[in-house]
């Protein structure tokens, strides 16, 4: 079996299934489920440094560290009516969204506690990523942006002072850049598909940040057909001399897999 580097905790539960948007729906639950029955079968649980963690339900007073009162009211309130749409089309509302969406939240909280206490040293909540909602909005898919929550909890109960977020996502992760664009505490690297060909049409190399964080948001838009080879060297190229540099006391990874070249919706085919 491969050596890994140090202990990792998989958060997973099948609670996740219940961020479920609709039968045709591109955000497919169902995925989680499979992934975490293939790493089963093919014995990568058996691990001896694999741990497998249930998540926990994110409080109000997380969900608030980056959402608005009046966006978790509406939240709310569109839950119990289990219809229309929380943004202009992308993001349906449903019954059982808040508690399924702070699931999510509470799952990449919880991983990134595993780490801070010292039991893991790397940690993966299958369910989070929902980079495109902001304070006051839901936007493609995401209801709760778990990133942002997780660097914010990080802050306040533990007093992290540079935290960086790279998110590998083919689409920009516009929400986590929007929640932390003046803010030096918080270094936030987007590679995706540039916007002028996908969702949701941000991340150009000019936005940079602003006021006191200026120059702590990094984008990298690339090309559709950028292929596998050219996505190394920009990454490579990019991150380690921005880690090497900035120093982060921790890293959150947003691992959107829709680079892939196979998926319906993007065309960067890595
Ligand atoms: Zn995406």
């Amino acid at each position: 079996m491969l050596p890994l580097t140090g202990k990792v905790a998989l958060v997973y539960s099948d609670e996740y299934l219940k961020y479920f948007l609709g039968k045709s729906h591109p955000l497919r639950p169902q995925r989680l489920k499979l992934t975490v029955e293939l790493m089963r079968e093919i014995g990568l649980l058996d691990h001896p440094d694999l741990v497998l963690v249930e998540p926990r339900m994110a409080s109000l007073d997380e969900l608030k560290l980056v959402h608005s009162d009046a966006y978790l009211q509406r939240v709310k309130e569109m839950d119990k009516l289990g219809r229309g749409y929380l943004d202009y089309g992308d993001t349906p509302a449903f019954r059982g969204m808040f508690e399924a969406s702070s699931l999510i939240v509470g799952g990449s909280i919880k991983a990134a506690e595993l780490i801070v206490s010292g039991r893991v040293l790397h940690s993966f909540n299958i369910g989070g990523g929902l980079h495109h909602a902001a304070r006051d909005r839901a936007a493609g898919f995401c209801i709760f942006n778990d990133v942002a929550i997780t660097a914010r909890y990080l802050q306040k109960k533990h007093g992290f002072k540079r935290i960086m977020i790279i998110d590998i996502d083919c689409h920009h992760a516009d929400g986590t850049q929007e929640v932390f664009y003046s803010d030096p505490s918080v270094l936030t690297v987007s590679f995706h598909e540039d916007g002028r060909f996908l969702y949701p049409g941000s991340g150009f190399i000019e936005e940079v940040g602003a006021g006191e964080g200026r120059g702590y948001s990094v984008n990298v838009p690339l090309p559709p057909y950028t292929f596998t080879e050219a996505y190394l060297y920009a990454y490579k190229e990019i991150v380690p001399p921005l880690v090497e540099s900035y120093k982060p006391e921790i890293i959150i990874q947003q691992c959107g897999v829709d680079t892939h070249f196979r998926d319906p919706l993007t065309t960067e085919a890595v």
